[in-house]
């Protein structure tokens, strides 16, 4: 069932509250495919009703980073979350989720601000206020779906940490179920930015797990050195590819570490052309 007005899913909550059913929330931007689909898998597995929302949330897109060109397919959207267990596609509109102001820098507005000491590293660096707009549209979305679960994947690490962190801050009822990457056969990590690619594009964007998968291999060999891993993950860059950052870092506080002695997150951003593109790997001696 597509909803497009908060009011229509509080309807729908209040009811399956009042029948004692277990409510599970996706939250994506649209532009649905395998990767969102076994969140919504997950979802259905474990909770009695699912809703999944779609919306492009502008607040945590910068001024460069394309919102118009973002894919938006809600046809096919909803057939996809149909597909795979959803009760409700929850498709508002921006004036639906922001009636009074739609920019982060508008002065009329509750903010949800993530910690500085987890926002301004790895993506958070060429990315200011994303994680705001991420927290501020996570955390409406918690509170309209009255969810008891909801679904976030490992490919966006940070922001799952991110996620996690304010709902142990603020102490929000809700569990967040982290979610694998699902990956092409080839191995690149499924995105909707990955329509953007040409062909030769996507051919070179595939050294980015071929980085990754070689991090774990000579870890799983012994070499815990990050200076090492990244060395050697570094002679596969493709020459046409920008690497943004490769870091090692904690799952607590993102610092960086300089042998892998606990869980590590090891994170990359790529510029293939105009496509940025993200991917990850956790290290666990
Ligand atoms: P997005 O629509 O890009 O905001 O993503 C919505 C949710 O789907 C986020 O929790 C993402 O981490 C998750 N997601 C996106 N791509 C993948 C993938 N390839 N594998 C697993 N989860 C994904």
């Amino acid at each position: 069932m597509l909803l497009k007005t908060i009011n229509d899913v509080t309807k729908i909550v209040k009811e399956w509250k009042k029948e004692g059913k277990t409510i599970g929330v996706v939250p994506t931007m649209g532009a649905l495919h395998s990767g969102h689909a076994s969140l919504i898998k997950k979802a259905h597995e474990i909770c009695d009703k699912v809703i999944v929302s779609v919306f492009l949330n502008p607040i945590q897109f910068g001024v460069n980073e394309y919102l118009d060109k973002y894919p938006r397919t809600l046809e096919n959207d909803v057939k996809v979350a149909k597909e795979n267990g959803a009760d409700v596609v929850f498709a508002p509109c921006i004036s639906e989720m922001y009636p009074v102001n739609q920019k982060a820098t508008d002065k009329n507005f509750t903010y949800i601000y993530a910690p500085y000491m987890l926002s301004d590293k790895l993506c958070g660096k060429v990315r200011p206020g994303h994680f705001d707009g991420v927290l501020t549209v996570v955390n409406k979305l918690f509170n309209i779906s009255q969810a008891d679960f909801a679904f976030f994947g490992q490919k966006d690490a940070q922001q799952l940490i991110i996620v996690k962190k304010m709902v142990k801050d603020l102490n929000i009822p809700i569990e967040i179920v982290p979610c694998p990457i699902v990956r092409d056969i080839d191995g690149l990590a499924l995105s909707s930015r990955n329509s953007y690619l040409t062909k030769e594009q996507r051919k070179q964007a595939l050294c980015l797990n071929k980085m990754m998968k070689t991090i774990e291999r000579l870890f799983s060999q012994g070499v815990i050195t990050s200076r090492t891993l990244f060395d050697e993950a570094l002679t596969l860059l493709d020459k046409n590819i920008e690497l943004e950052y490769l870091e090692f870092v904690d799952f607590e506080q993102l610092e960086n570490v300089e042998e892998i002695k606990s869980k590590t997150l090891v994170a990359a951003a790529i510029h293939v052309g105009k496509v940025r593109l993200i991917d990850n790997v956790i290290l666990n001696p």
